[in-house]
């Protein structure tokens, strides 16, 4: 069985919920949960890597305030409650540009803190999973964040940006070419880039998709929202491109849908820890490229 988790980032309190409607009805309506990087406290004057402002705050006007809690877009919060399939994920706090790159360890808690504060004014669940702003991590954000959530996603990890005494198992991680590894409690997720994106070709994109979820157990398959809606209006290609993805998952037995929260319950990913430790100790006769995640016992 192939496991995928669909993980679309950037939803804040200027996402308009006809987006997330357009996009993720298809999924909704077949089961599939769908986990939202929710930005708790948005930074609307947020400049991406690229010097412009940050594609996902297209709806921002003359009066938007300079900072905005989730919270403050009613008809969002209740769109998300009204819809169970959507999964709510920390994303940072403000997303201004490398927020959980600093070492200051005062000002990561203080951000962490406050994002946790503004899903829950929100009404929202406390997530159990994080995702950083543009995958940038700190050795003291990766120590704090890893205090606090019990799975963070990545894209990447670095071994110069961990903390010291994780380097073991990233060490092991990378003897054994896993995507996914574990340090005591903390599930570690990468992903294979963003595949659903408007900067990837268009005519391969869905057989790519396809082939990363084929080549290992567990596929944590990230997408934009914003991306789909460049330019004031949808882009009808890439939208066909996703809901062809749907309608892929939907019809391959071998693969199924979860959620990242459906990795604390043993029975959705086998616990492989006891195979990673036959195979370290043993000829490491896995392929590596079956990956897979080390799940996490209910009771962890
Ligand atoms: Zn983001």
């Amino acid at each position: 069985m192939h496991y995928v988790i669909l993980r679309d980032d950037d939803t804040n309190a200027l996402t308009p919920v006809e987006c997330l409607e357009q996009l993720y009805r298809p999924f909704l309506d077949r089961g599939f949960p769908v986990n939202l990087a929710v930005i708790p406290y948005v930074r609307t004057d947020t400049i991406s890597t690229n010097g412009t402002l940050e594609g996902f705050l297209f709806a921002k006007h003359v009066d938007t305030p300079l900072e905005l809690p989730i919270g403050g877009s009613a008809e969002l919060v209740n769109y998300l409650d009204g819809n169970p399939g959507f999964h709510v994920l920390q994303h940072g706090c403000d997303h201004s540009l490398f927020e959980f790159g600093s070492d200051q360890r005062d000002d990561i808690a203080n951000r962490l803190d406050q994002g946790a504060a503004s899903l829950a004014a929100a009404g929202f669940r406390a997530p159990h999973t994080f995702v950083a702003p543009y995958d940038r991590f700190s050795r003291v954000s990766l120590s704090e964040v890893a205090k606090r959530f019990p799975i963070i996603s990545s894209g990447w990890f670095e071994l110069r940006r961990l903390p010291f005494a994780w380097w073991p198992q990233y060490a092991m991680k990378k003897m054994l070419k896993r995507p996914h590894w574990q340090v005591g409690p903390t599930t570690l997720l990468t992903h294979p880039g963003c595949l659903l994106s408007f900067q990837r070709p268009y005519p391969t994109m869905l057989e790519s998709v396809k082939q990363q979820i084929k080549s290992r157990r567990l596929t944590v398959l990230v997408t934009h929202w914003w991306e789909y809606f460049r330019d004031d209006k949808p882009d009808t290609a890439m939208v066909g491109i996703l809901h062809a993805t749907a309608e892929w998952l939907a019809g391959n037995p071998h693969v199924r849908v979860i959620s990242f929260d459906d990795l604390t319950r043993a029975h959705v990913v086998p616990d492989q820890r006891n195979e990673d430790a036959r195979a370290a100790n043993g000829r490491l006769q896995r392929k590596p490229s079956l990956g897979g995640c080390v799940a996490r016992k209910p009771t962890d």
